[in-house]
């Protein structure tokens, strides 16, 4: 594919290999295994003599494509896709790390990564020091001789803090430490973060990159001589948390809309942003697209658009902020998010209820917050859906 076009088509013409029936829509290969011609074939293709699939679990043609689309996206070399979001994090850290090695990580991650590095590498001798996403000194000083990986989120969940990226890069670089960015919130439509000098990019795919709530999956990113000769690849076909070739087909087909979905989004999310600030219940809006964001400007150099997350604080705490989620008729009430349609949660007693109160505190998560991914419904009518219980 001519490298000359431009991302929303390389998004609907990358990873097109038609089968003999030159079917429009891609094709989707369900089979758990591939046949060989002969015998020397299948040895062939056994000692990478000869490329071609053999397995699903190594590779897939619907997997492949689904790769190919994702990794032109994000401007990266090679494209991992994996079962979900969290088995690209496993695959990332037992492809690249060791026991012994050490992770310096933001303390503002989705919940499970925190309990993978904190409950489950601790039991392999993999130490994480957990710092802020926003202070770049706390990750030069948090790093030791051992680590050899940074780890953020950003915009962050559910307080949209944002890290610098280039400058973290830079820290990471000259010691010698990877930065993978999990980059599920923007998506590459929003932010590129191997362009702004991190090494590995993560996706949830469950999320915006399959945009409907259908399928769980994941991806991990970066180049060739990492995701491959680093183990991430290796661990993946041996370990087997692959992605199937349905959800492949599910997400490939979801990233043709990503760009205007993305943008979609963003336009009404700002749109439910500046309403809240308005509304005299609302004590505080957190949305990188407000010019009232700390880190505004940090985040309209990095991103495109401030995406579709918006997290707000109701005045009354939990009571009040439980009156609007029980108030809602057309919301969700769901924690995921990247769906069309809007969800809404408590992020206190949901997808951070697990952490202690001291760290949800110091985590900045409040009683009466409330997070928002804003969906694609006219923005009217999901204002007037939250003003029922504001
Ligand atoms: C949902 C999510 C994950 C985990 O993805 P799954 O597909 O649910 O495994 C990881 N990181 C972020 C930021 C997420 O929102």
């Amino acid at each position: 594919m001519s490298e000359e076009l431009q991302l929303e088509t390389l998004a609907l013409h990358t990873g097109i290999h038609r089968s003999q029936f030159n079917e429009h829509s891609e094709a989707m290969y369900l089979t758990s295994s591939f046949v060989f011609d002969s015998a020397e074939q299948a040895a062939a293709r056994f000692m990478g003599q000869e490329p071609g699939n053999i397995y699903s679990r190594f590779t897939n043609p619907t997997v492949t494509a689904f790769e190919e689309r994702l990794a032109v996206l994000e401007g990266a070399e090679t494209c991992i896709a994996t079962s979900s979001g969290m088995s690209a994090i496993l695959a990332c850290v037992m492809g690249l790390l060791s026991a012994g090695d050490h992770i310096v990580a933001s303390r503002s991650l989705f919940g499970a990564t925190v309990n993978l590095f904190n409950n489950i590498l601790k039991k392999f001798n993999i130490d994480t020091t957990f710092v802020s996403a926003t202070d770049a000194k706390a990750w030069q000083a948090a790093i030791q001789p051992n680590t050899k990986l940074f780890f953020l989120e950003t915009p962050s969940n559910p307080l949209t803090e944002i890290s610098d990226i280039v400058e973290l890069a830079g820290i990471a670089k000259k010691a010698g430490i990877w930065l993978a960015v999990d980059n599920c919130f923007c998506t590459p439509i929003l932010q590129k973060p191997l362009e702004l000098g991190a090494d590995i990019v993560i996706h949830s795919a469950t999320k915006y990159l399959d945009g409907q709530g259908r399928i769980l999956g994941g991806a991990v990113l970066g180049k060739r001589e990492l995701m491959m000769d680093g183990g991430i690849y290796g661990f993946l076909r041996t370990a087997g948390p692959t992605m199937s070739a349905f959800n492949a087909w599910v997400v490939l087909k979801g990233l043709e809309t990503l760009n205007i979905r993305m943008q979609a989004h963003s336009e009404n999310a700002l749109k439910m942003a500046q309403w809240l600030e308005l509304q005299p219940s609302i004590q505080r809006v957190y949305y990188p697209g407000l010019a009232s964001h700390p880190q505004y400007e940090l985040a309209k150099r990095q991103q495109k658009s401030g995406g579709g997350i918006v997290t707000f604080e109701v005045k009354g705490g939990r009571e009040a902020a439980w009156r609007v989620i029980n108030s809602s008729r057309l919301i969700s009430i769901t924690a995921n998010l990247g769906d069309a349609k809007s969800t809404l949660t408590h992020p206190a007693t949901t997808t951070h209820a697990r952490i202690s109160q001291e760290a949800r505190e110091a985590a900045g998560i409040s009683e009466g917050m409330l997070r928002i991914a804003v969906g694609l419904e006219a923005v009217q009518d999901i204002q007037a859906d939250l003003a029922r219980g504001l």
